[in-house]
């Protein structure tokens, strides 16, 4: 079996992974997956410069020409080279970064993570264990991942962007777990069959499998891993036990809420509308009434002053307001243009759209909060507004998240795009599916961060529908608070 690191990475998650991408390919699922993001090559390439001066070993559809090159590459005596690549028996690698100083040898896996994962260390000991094994003396194994404490001032500065965590010891005393390994996986890709491995934990951990629905097959459509609001390893355990039906856990004990998703589609069930708790929530709202959802981007590598990797940048947002009872729905938005740092812009717009010691709702305002917050701490002449803002935040999510609004089509969730389609089903202006180029919040980070490669009508294209987009989320909100309303009129 040819391996190569991320082959050897899947088989140590389960060994039926690898076995089902060689074999099965079309039974692969599309999520999204966490073990290429981890592998980020922005964060790849800036590296590289960690070291000063490098040979890079271009990439080639022919591994023996990379092994080639680095071969040709390691004739120096001190030198740095990315993409080193080694081949023993079939077990390929090639090496982010190598330094080479003398007859020894570091290596260094790099990750756009801001922490290690046990993963990691499984990466790099694979790629030891291939150089050891070709003789070349190894002396120090190193996994770079990006600080998340770090905070742009003026020019990136890569010895503090990256955190260099030295792995030697652990990358040593797994050398006999790697052959051991690679020898199970020899074996293992022998079957002809379809390998009967069951599923188990390991499915979701290090990363989501993308062949879990493959291995589900033979589970009812309504089956335990349907469930929300219950931990894999509760999901895990009664699967073990042979419960995974609907009907069979219905019987069990667990929390309320579980239950109360089984029943609901099990039985059918009216919608359960508690009026009073809605009534009181309703009571903590007041007018002029506000509507605010944000959009925001993150940058793995800070692009920006102030900006920490994978923080939060708000690009976007929409704002439905209602000045009094009765009053007709009006709307602002503010759409940051592209190529700079829209925060300074989009918190001035802000703080003249919101007016102090308003009612704002947002949809799970933790998310809302947590950059106004960040913003306000950012920008003191705006502070006191945007903190004024912050603490009149009022989160739409708590009728639908305690349940006292409840019908089958929820589907024990309690996100907006469970609960706005259960709540208006037949509402064409409110299916986000209707709506041109952009449907989800995904969708609208990726496009933001693109649009600078397009044309001048190509981005006017792609504003118009982000603007839609996300005015599309605060109408969806006023909506709902409406659909509350009329329930305990
Ligand atoms: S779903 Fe689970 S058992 Fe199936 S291949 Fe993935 S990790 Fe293995």
């Amino acid at each position: 079996m040819y391996l190569s690191k991320s082959k050897y990475c899947n088989a140590v998650q389960c060994n039926k992974m690898l076995w089902l991408d060689k074999f099965m390919p079309l039974e692969k699922g599309e999520i999204s997956n966490q073990a290429v993001l981890d592998n980020g090559t922005e964060v790849g390439i800036l590296a590289k410069q960690l070291f000063g001066k490098y040979v890079d070993i271009p990439f080639s559809e022919h591994l023996e020409d990379m092994i080639k090159d680095t071969n040709e590459a390691l004739k120096e005596e001190n030198t740095v080279i990315t993409e080193a690549s080694f081949d023993y028996q079939g077990n390929f690698c090639s090496v982010d970064i190598l330094v080479k100083k003398g007859n020894t040898f570091e290596l260094y896996e790099v990750k756009s993570s801001t922490e290690i994962k046990e993963i990691y260390i499984d990466d790099i000991s694979y790629q030891v264990y291939v150089l050891t094994q070709l003789g070349y003396n190894v002396v120090k194994s190193c996994i770079v991942y990006l600080n998340r404490f770090y905070v742009r001032k003026g020019s990136l500065e890569l010895d503090k962007l990256f955190i260099k965590e030295n792995v030697t010891k652990i990358v040593k005393e797994k050398q006999k777990e790697v052959q051991e390994k690679i020898e199970e996986i020899n074996q293992y890709m022998l079957q002809k069959e379809e390998p009967k491995d069951d599923i188990g934990m390991h499915c979701m951990t290090p990363y989501e499998c993308p062949f879990f629905a493959h291995c589900t097959k033979h589970l009812p459509e309504k089956n335990v891993f349907k469930l929300r609001r219950m931990r894999n390893s509760s999901k895990f355990k009664f699967y073990k036990q042979g419960i995974y039906t609907y009907e069979d856990l219905v019987h069990e004990k667990m929390d309320k809420k579980v239950k109360q998703q089984i029943e609901f589609e099990l039985e059918h069930k009216e919608p359960e509308i508690d009026k009073t708790a809605i009534q009181e929530f309703l009571n903590t709202l007041s007018y002029p009434l506000y509507f605010l959802d944000f959009e925001t981007y993150q940058q793995s590598i800070p692009l920006y002053d102030d900006v920490k990797p994978y923080m939060q940048i708000p690009f976007q947002y929409s704002l439905h307001y209602i000045e009094k009872e009765d009053d007709s729905l009006k709307h602002k938005e503010f759409l940051a243009p592209v190529g700079e740092d829209p925060r300074r812009k989009l918190a001035e717009q802000l703080v003249k759209d919101i007016p102090m010691n308003v009612c704002t709702l947002a949809y799970n305002m933790n998310f809302e909060k947590s950059v106004i917050k960040s913003l306000a701490s950012l920008f003191p002449d705006l502070s006191e507004h945007l903190m004024n803002i912050y603490e009149n935040i009022k989160d739409l999510m708590v009728p639908f998240y305690n349940r006292s609004y409840y019908v089958e089509e929820m589907e024990g969730s309690y996100s907006i795009k469970y609960v706005l389609p259960a709540l208006f089903q037949d509402d064409p202006s409110l299916n986000y599916h209707n709506l041109n180029l952009i449907h989800n919040g995904e969708e609208a980070m990726t496009a933001y961060q693109n649009m600078e490669n397009l044309s001048l009508e190509g981005q006017e294209k792609l504003r118009e529908s982000l603007l839609k987009y996300c005015a599309l989320d605060t109408y969806a909100m006023v909506k709902i608070w409406g659909k509350l309303k009329e329930c305990v009129k």
